[in-house]
C-alpha cells in the first residue's frame, strides 16, 4: 500500500536519508526503527508530503506523491491518518471541536455534515474515550490526549495510519495500554501502519515486520524475533 524506493534527502551537507526503501503491504504493522535522528521522521514526512525529497519514488495507494497536484494530495491525506511525535491537540479547542476539525477541512472525502455528533462519538467509542467529548486538551491526562488525538485521525476512516513515536513520555502500563489499542483499531477499521518507536516492548507487541533505519538505509528487515536475535552488534544495539 505504500512504496519507498531509494529515498534520497538531505539537509545542507546533512545526508538524512541516503537510498531508503520500503514496502508496507496491506493489513500490515511495520515498526521502523532507529536511533534519535537517523531520519525516521523526516521519512514519514516525506510519505504524507510536508518533506521534499531530493530523490526516490514514494508510492501511497498507487500514486506518486511528488507528482501530485495540492488537491489531490489533500484528498490522499485523507487516507493516511498521522499521529504526530506529542499528540499536538489543539489546546483552545474541546474535544469535541478537535474531531470535528478534520471534517470541516475535508469535506471531499464525506461531503457537508450537518450533524457530526455520531461520527465524533464513534471515534471516540473506538479509543475508549466517550465521556470525554466536553473536554478541553488541559484537562486530559497524557494517555487520553494520546487517545484522543488516535481518535481524531480515525474520524475520517482513513486505510494508513502513521505514528511517529506513539508511546513516548507515556509510562509503561499507559504505553502498554496505547500499543493494545493500536491493535485493537487495526482490526477495527482494517488499516496498515508505520509505527515509529524506539520502545521495544511496544515494537514486540505490535509488529508484523521491523526494519532498521541506519546510516540513511534500511539497513536490514525481519521479524521482531528475528532482528533480537540477530549477533550483528548495530542491530543487536536497539534490543539491550
Ligand atoms: P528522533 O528519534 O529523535 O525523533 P528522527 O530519526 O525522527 O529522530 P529526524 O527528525 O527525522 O530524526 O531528523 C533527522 C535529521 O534531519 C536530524 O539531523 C535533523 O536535525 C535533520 N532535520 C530534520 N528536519 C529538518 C529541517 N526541516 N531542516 C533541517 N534539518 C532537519
Ligand atoms: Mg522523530
Amino acid at each position: 500500500i505504500i512504496t519507498i524506493k531509494d529515498l534520497h534527502k538531505q539537509f545542507g551537507s546533512n545526508v538524512v536519508l541516503n537510498g531508503f526503501d520500503l514496502e508496507l503491504f496491506e493489513g500490515e504493522n511495520l515498526v521502523v526503527m532507529g536511533k534519535s535522528g537517523s531520519g525516521k521522521s523526516v521519512m514519514i514526512k516525506c510519505v504524507i508530503g510536508l518533506e521534499q525529497p531530493d530523490s526516490g519514488s514514494i508510492l501511497v495507494m498507487n500514486q506518486e506523491i511528488n507528482n501530485l497536484e495540492q488537491e489531490d494530495l489533500d484528498e490522499l491525506r485523507t487516507e493516511i491518518g498521522f499521529l504526530f511525535q506529542g499528540s499536538a491537540l489543539y489546546d483552545s479547542m474541546s474535544v469535541r471541536e478537535n474531531l470535528e476539525f478534520p471534517l470541516r477541512r475535508h469535506t471531499k472525502k464525506f461531503g457537508v455534515i450537518e450533524d457530526t455528533t455520531p461520527l465524533v462519538m464513534e471515534a471516540l467509542e473506538s479509543v475508549g474515550l466517550a465521556h470525554a467529548i466536553d473536554l478541553m486538551p488541559n484537562e486530559l491526562s497524557g494517555g487520553m490526549k494520546r487517545r484522543i488525538a488516535l481518535a481524531r485521525t480515525l474520524i475520517l476512516k482513513p486505510k494508513i495510519i502513521l505514528y511517529d513515536e506513539p508511546t513516548t513520555g507515556l509510562d509503561p502500563i499507559t504505553s502498554k495500554e496505547i500499543v493494545l489499542l493500536m491493535n485493537s483499531i487495526q482490526k477495527q477499521y482494517n488499516t496498515s501502519s508505520i509505527i515509529i518507536t524506539h520502545d521495544v516492548d511496544c515494537a514486540k507487541v505490535i509488529a508484523n515486520r521491523m526494519i532498521l533505519l541506519i546510516d540513511g538505509v534500511n539497513y536490514i528487515e525481519g521479524t521482531f524475533d528475528e532482528l533480537a536475535s540477530s549477533t550483528d552488534p548495530k542491530v543487536q544495539a536497539f534490543f539491550k
